[in-house]
Formats: C-alpha cells, sequence, structure tokens
C-alpha cells in the first residue's frame, strides 16, 4: 500500500523531530520514497507564537491503515507528544492523509479512531502545498474525490 503523510512540529528543534519522525517511519512502517521540502506556516485553527514546520512524505507499507495509526501514534508518544488537543502547540504531528492499495484502488476507513482520506486535507495550504511536490495533481484529485468532506 502507498501512503502519503503529513508531518508538523511547531516546538523545539522543530527540524530534528522532523527527521527522527522520519527515521522512525522507515524503521517501523516501510519505506519512505518521497519527501517534501519544509514549509514554515501559522498556526492552523489557533494562536501561537510557535510557527509550524510542514512536510508531507510518501511512503510504501504492509501495513494496514490501523496499524500504520497505531505506530504513528506510537512514534508521536516517543517523540514526546504529551497530548492530543487538534488546537495546542506540539513536539510532533503525524496524519494519514490518503492511502492507495496494491491494485491501484484508493484505501478508505470511516472509524471512531481513523477517517480515509483524511477530511481536512484539502482545506489546509499546510498539507496541500508539500502534498502537490510529492503527488501529481491527477493522483490527488483521483484518490480524494468524493471522499472528503
Ligand atoms: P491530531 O493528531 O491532533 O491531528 O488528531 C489525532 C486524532 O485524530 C486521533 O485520535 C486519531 O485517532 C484521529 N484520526 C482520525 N483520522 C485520522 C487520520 N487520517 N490521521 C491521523 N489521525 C486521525
Amino acid at each position: 500500500m502507498t501512503c502519503y503523510l503529513s508531518l508538523g512540529s511547531n516546538l523545539g528543534d522543530r527540524e530534528k523531530h522532523i527527521d527522527n519522525a522520519c527515521r522512525m517511519i522507515a524503521a517501523q512502517c516501510g519505506s519512505v520514497v518521497a519527501r517534501s521540502g519544509n514549509h514554515y506556516s501559522e498556526p492552523w485553527g489557533y494562536r501561537s507564537e510557535h510557527t509550524y514546520l510542514n512536510i508531507c512524505i510518501r511512503i510504501e507499507t504492509t501495513l494496514t491503515p490501523i496499524e500504520l495509526l497505531d505506530v504513528t501514534q506510537q512514534i508521536e508518544r516517543e517523540l514526546g507528544r504529551t497530548q492530543k488537543n487538534v488546537y495546542a502547540d506540539r513536539i510532533i504531528d503525524i496524519d494519514l492523509l490518503f492511502c492507495i492499495a496494491g491494485d491501484g484502488a484508493p484505501v478508505t476507513c470511516r472509524s471512531e479512531r481513523l477517517t480515509l482520506p483524511h477530511p481536512l486535507m484539502t482545506q489546509r495550504d499546510f498539507v496541500m502545498v508539500p502534498l502537490h511536490e510529492i503527488a501529481d495533481g491527477q493522483t490527488i484529485e483521483t484518490y480524494i474525490q468524493n471522499h472528503t468532506q
């Protein structure tokens, strides 16, 4: 399965947290086959003096989507993230954006813990700008159209 992830950090050494997260994802989830450049943005949805560093990555994994969520949430905890409030500063945030099965079909999920494709991704420039660096517009359209709010 191919999966696109969004990573963000706005506390401490943001570049180091993002690099560490990428290394841990590569070790525990599967190969990181593409990584966008670094993008800096103001907090979305709340006020803070701490600017975010955001990137997107594309991975190849044999994990199921919920296993991928389990592992990325464990990585968030290992990197020191303590709270899960959406609108708060954080050392690291890892979101699953959308996934594509081996046969090319979109992978969708609507459970209490996981929604795929990510319902808010198209509303967020800090996701869409780096995402366009690692996925062409046609790919993004194909996999998110009719599946996001
Ligand atoms: P946050 O890390 O603050 O963006 O929010 C994480 C919460 O959103 C967790 O409780 C996850 O279970 C839930 N969630 C639902 N869909 C997704 C997704 N596509 N990627 C990451 N977390 C998700």
